[in-house]
C-alpha cells in the first residue's frame, strides 16, 4: 500500500468545508482589536468594523458578478432559503400566490414550500429526470403568471449536478416570476454571474466553500427592484431586510473565503476532477460494477455519488471508519429513510441504499485518494461476500 495518510481521511466536503487557515487569519483581529458594533457609525470602533463588512460584501458581491448593495448578510444558506422564498411569496406581488421548486432541493427550501403550502399557498413540485436535472417541460407548464417565485438550486448537495439556470430563468421570467437559486454548493466551486445567469435572489453559506460556519448571505436584485417581507424584525439592518446586530468576524471570512475562490476556483476545479477521475478508475480495477449517480458531465468538481451493486452503504460507513463518508444529505442521514434525492432520479430502494456520496475538497491530497480506494474496495468486498449481491435495480 502506498504511503498512508492520516486517519480518518475526510471525504465528506459536502456537508461541509474546514475553514481555509487564511479565513480564520482573516477573521482573528475581529474578534479582540477591531470589535466594534458595525452599525455603531458615529465613532471610530463602530467605522472600522464597519469598513470590514463592507469590503467583505464587495469580496462576495465581485464573485457572484453583483453588486454590493445587492448583498444582505444572513447565518447560512438555510436563512437566505426561508427568506427569499417566504419573503417573496408573503409580499404578494400583484397578488401572486404560487411558488414552484424541484423534487431534488435542500430540506430547507422544501420544508419552507411545504409551510407556505399550509399557510395558503398553492406549490409545485416539479420532478427531475433520472440524471437529476429538472424537467424543463413540466417546469414551463407549471409556472403561470400566478407564480411569485421560483426556486431551484444551483448544485445539488447530494449528487452534485448543475441545473441549467439561465434555460429555467427564460421560463420564470417569461411569466414575471422571480427566479431564486440556492447556491450553497456552487457558490466558489463554479463561475456564477447573476445577471448573465438571470438569477434574482440567490443563497450562499459560508461554510461549504471554506468559510467559517454560521455565516451566510442573500443576493437580492436592486434592477428591477426584488421586493420581499423580512423573517427577522428589529433595529432595520442590512437595508431593513435583515434585523441583528452583523457578526463582523464571520463576514470578514465570508469575504475572504469568496476572494480566495475568485482566485482559485478554476484552478482547484481542474485539480479536484483530476483526483476524481483518479479514485473512479483506481475502484474500476477493484470492484467494476459501480455506477454514478447523477450527470456523468454537469456536475460540479468534488462530488462524486456512486452506487455499489447489493451493498448498503450505512452498513459500509460502520463497518469502514477510516473514512468519512455519507450515504445521503448530512441533515438528513440521521433518518433511516433512504436518499429522497436519489429516489426522485428513479432509483428504488435497494439502489438509494446502495449508493455513496464522496466529497473531496481543497485539502484532499493523492494518498488520501488511492487509500480511500483501496479500502473502499475492500469494503464492498468484505460486504459481498457476506451478503450474497442482488442485482441492481
Ligand atoms: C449546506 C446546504 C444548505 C444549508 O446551509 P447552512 O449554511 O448550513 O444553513 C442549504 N442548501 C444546500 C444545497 C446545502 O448544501
Amino acid at each position: 500500500m502506498s504511503n498512508r495518510p492520516a486517519l480518518p481521511i475526510y471525504l465528506d466536503y459536502q456537508a461541509t468545508t474546514p475553514t481555509d487557515p487564511r479565513v480564520v487569519a482573516a477573521m482573528l483581529p475581529y474578534f479582540t482589536t477591531i470589535f466594534g458594533n458595525p452599525h455603531s457609525e458615529h465613532h471610530a470602533h463602530g467605522r472600522e468594523a464597519r469598513e470590514a463588512v463592507e469590503k467583505a460584501r464587495r469580496q462576495l458581491a465581485g464573485l457572484i458578478g453583483a453588486d454590493e448593495k445587492e448583498i444582505v448578510f444572513t447565518s447560512g444558506a438555510t436563512e437566505s432559503n426561508n427568506m427569499a422564498i417566504a419573503g417573496v411569496a408573503r409580499f404578494g406581488r400583484e397578488g401572486r400566490n404560487h411558488v414552484v421548486t424541484c423534487a431534488t432541493e435542500h430540506k430547507c427550501v422544501l420544508e419552507t414550500v411545504k409551510a407556505l403550502a399550509e399557510e395558503g399557498f398553492e406549490t409545485t413540485i416539479a420532478p427531475v429526470d433520472r440524471h437529476g436535472l429538472v424537467d424543463l417541460g413540466r417546469l414551463a407548464d407549471a409556472v403561470s403568471d400566478r407564480t411569485a417565485i421560483v426556486s431551484i438550486m444551483a448544485a445539488n448537495n447530494e449528487i452534485g449536478v448543475v441545473q441549467p439556470l439561465a434555460e429555467i430563468a427564460a421560463i420564470v421570467h417569461a411569466k414575471g416570476a422571480y427566479l431564486h437559486t440556492d447556491a450553497a454548493q456552487a457558490v466558489g466551486k463554479i463561475a456564477l454571474d447573476v445577471d448573465s445567469m438571470g438569477i434574482d435572489l440567490l443563497s450562499v453559506s459560508g461554510h461549504k466553500f471554506y468559510g467559517p460556519k454560521g455565516v451566510g448571505a442573500l443576493y437580492v436584485r436592486r434592477h428591477p427592484r426584488v421586493r420581499l417581507v423580512p423573517l427577522l424584525h428589529g433595529g432595520g439592518q442590512e437595508r431593513g431586510l435583515r434585523s441583528g446586530t452583523l457578526a463582523t468576524p464571520l463576514c470578514v471570512g465570508l469575504g475572504e473565503a469568496a476572494a480566495i475562490a475568485g482566485r482559485e476556483m478554476q484552478a482547484e476545479g481542474e485539480l479536484l476532477a483530476s483526483l476524481g477521475l483518479r479514485l473512479q478508475s483506481g475502484l474500476r480495477r477493484l470492484v467494476p460494477d459501480f455506477w454514478l449517480n447523477g450527470d456523468p458531465a454537469r456536475r460540479v468538481p468534488g462530488n462524486l455519488n456512486l452506487g455499489f451493486p447489493g451493498i448498503d452503504a450505512d452498513r459500509l460507513m460502520a463497518e469502514a471508519p477510516e473514512m468519512s463518508l455519507a450515504s445521503g444529505a448530512a441533515c438528513a442521514s440521521s433518518s433511516l429513510e433512504p436518499s429522497y434525492v436519489l429516489r426522485a432520479l428513479g432509483l428504488d430502494e435497494a439502489a438509494a441504499r446502495a449508493s455513496l456520496r464522496i466529497g473531496i475538497g481543497r485539502f484532499t491530497t493523492e494518498a488520501e485518494v488511492d487509500f480511500a480506494v483501496e479500502c473502499l474496495a475492500a469494503a464492498v468486498l468484505r460486504q459481498r461476500s457476506v451478503a450474497p449481491a442482488r442485482a441492481r435495480g
